[in-house]
């Protein structure tokens, strides 16, 4: 082979190995492409609006949502490549923000209203391996708002909110659960030991029982306690949550709320307040109808111990002194002082300020009080009085006094009701009997000119009276004392003629 053909060999071996060389490269080139498109897709399909900023803070990269809110503030995307962020959007108010990221070289999320835009945004700013930083931004508007309905619903409606994750006891609270508590969101952090501390002592344990029930029988559970605040104020909280529990029954969070409730309980308090003293009026009106009865009452006996004390002094000036009649007329004078000083002891105790004292009673004995007392008022508006108290009954939890002003109540009514009927026949029956299984019924029946059907639903109301010096609130009162011993009272009219009161008292537990 001569030197021409060999050169031209090597030519041809020089010129497949570029062939191949320049093929590898269009493929490289080609497979290059078809990344870098990718990526861009990839980048094009994150809705958050990415960009990329060099050390100096040059725009390097824009996705098309990026692309399209630099459209939207007016500027061309294409020409902002390579140009510094701060010249194009002077006195943005994220700068500091942003400057911090690029110079601790840490991802930072930051939220701020951006009003060109009229949006809330989000940005998380990550340092990127050439020295600058990547920022993705999303629009959080929606949720901002939703978070400040919420925060307004829960200032509106005084209630706060809690989670509580059980694998590790970190506790949540919103801002106004910390209002409630007077605590500053900033300065403390919520634990469960925390806020036992900040409850009130006398109902610590048993919110410390409701909760720890709660969480070992995986159930819900609705409370109310009291808390002291830091500053002493005493709030009243309803306190409710219900358990999150995975697929494998293992619990994983409760979730609560809080809702104060002091403003209700203190006007519960108030209305309690003033209702016990209308039912102290109340009774002092029933006991001032009653004026002419009792002073016949008292004066009775005390005419007794008049006379008797006439005869004592007769049996002493006799000579020798009678001691035998003399010592007979003392003890009747002592009979009747004391049967006169019961009388006032009856009224003294029925008007005096009664505190809720519910104790074990025979509703019996609140029956004879109250027969004592109107007995003579009866004879006197020619009523036949039968007080039917048969077998003995099991004793009944109850305020001895608000239960005789039922009963008085309903008797005076009753009395009243057969005043304004013909004279015949004037018969008042009280009794009392056991009820089903667990309840006492005390039953007052009269022959008056009863209930107009167009009333009847209303004699119950407040206010509603058909006397002209009445009040209308011996009906309310009654039924609403009967309500607070989880009973009772209702009225139905009798076969021939009259009405039938009627209410029920539960039977007290055994004592313990
Ligand atoms: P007051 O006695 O001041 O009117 P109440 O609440 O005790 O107030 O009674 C309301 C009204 O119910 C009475 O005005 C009367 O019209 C009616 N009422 C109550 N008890 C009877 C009864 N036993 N028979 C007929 N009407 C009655």
């Amino acid at each position: 082979m001569d030197d021409a053909t060999s050169e031209v060999l090597r030519l041809r071996e020089c010129v497949d190995a570029l062939r191949t060389k320049n093929s590898e490269l269009e493929r490289t080139a080609a497979e290059m492409h078809a990344a870098v498109e990718r990526h861009e897709n990839i980048l094009d399909s994150i809705t958050d609006r990415v960009y990329a900023f060099d050390k100096d803070w040059r725009f390097t990269l824009f996705n098309k949502p990026a692309a399209r809110q630099v459209r939207e503030l007016g500027k061309d995307p294409a020409a902002l490549i390579g140009r510094i962020m701060w010249d194009e959007f002077p006195g943005a108010p994220i700068e500091e923000v942003f400057r911090a990221a690029m110079r601790d070289r840490s991802p930072v999320a930051h939220e701020h209203y951006y009003a060109p835009l009229n949006e809330w945004v989000e940005n998380r700013i990550f340092p990127s391996s050439d020295g600058g930083v990547i920022v993705l931004q999303s629009y959080v508007t929606r949720r901002k708002r939703i978070e400040a309905y919420f925060t307004e619903g829960q200032k509106l409606s005084r209630t706060g909110s809690w989670a509580w994750t059980v694998a590790t006891g970190e506790l949540f609270w919103s801002d106004e659960h910390f209002r409630i508590f007077g605590l500053d969101p900033q300065a403390e952090r919520p634990s469960y030991p925390a806020v036992l501390q900040w409850v009130h002592p006398d109902d610590r344990s048993a919110l410390q029982m409701a909760f720890e029930h709660a969480v070992r029988t995986k159930g819900e559970y609705d409370t109310e306690c009291r808390i002291v605040r830091p500053d002493g104020e005493v709030r009243y909280l309803r306190s409710l949550a219900r358990p999150f529990v995975n697929g494998g029954g293992q619990l994983i969070e409760y979730v609560g709320s809080v809702i104060d409730i002091t403003e209700r309980k203190r006007a519960e308090e108030e209305l309690h307040t003033a209702q016990a003293e209308l039912a102290r009026i109340m009774r002092a009106t029933a006991l001032g109808e009653l004026t002419a009865s009792i002073a016949h009452e008292v004066n009775q006996p005390l005419t007794a111990v008049v006379t008797n004390a006439h005869a004592l002094l007769r049996w002493l000036d006799l000579d020798p002194a009678d001691l035998y009649e003399s010592r007979a007329a003392t003890e009747r004078i002592i009979r009747d002082a004391n049967r006169a000083s019961a009388v006032i002891a009856r009224i003294r105790a029925f008007v005096k300020r009664g505190d809720d004292r519910k104790t074990r009673m025979q509703v019996k004995d609140a029956l004879r009080e109250v027969a004592g007392l109107v007995r003579h008022e009866a004879l006197a508006q020619g009523v036949i009085f039968r007080l039917e108290l048969g077998a003995a009954l099991p004793l009944v939890l109850a305020d001895r006094i608000e239960l005789q002003q039922v009963v008085l109540n309903l008797v005076l009514n009753a009395i009243d009701a057969m005043r304004a009927a013909p004279d015949d026949a004037r018969v008042l029956t009280v009794s009392a009997e056991k009820y089903g299984v667990d309840a006492v019924l005390v039953t007052v029946s009269d022959t008056g000119v009863g209930l107009d059907p167009r009333q009847r639903d209303r004699v119950f109301d407040a206010f509603f009276t058909t006397k002209p010096a009445g009040m209308g609130m011996g009906l309310a009162i009654a039924r609403s004392i009967v309500e607070g011993h989880g009973g009772r009272l209702w009225v139905a009219p009798n076969d021939d003629r009259g009405e039938t009161f009627q209410f029920t008292l539960p039977i007290a537990a055994p004592a313990s």
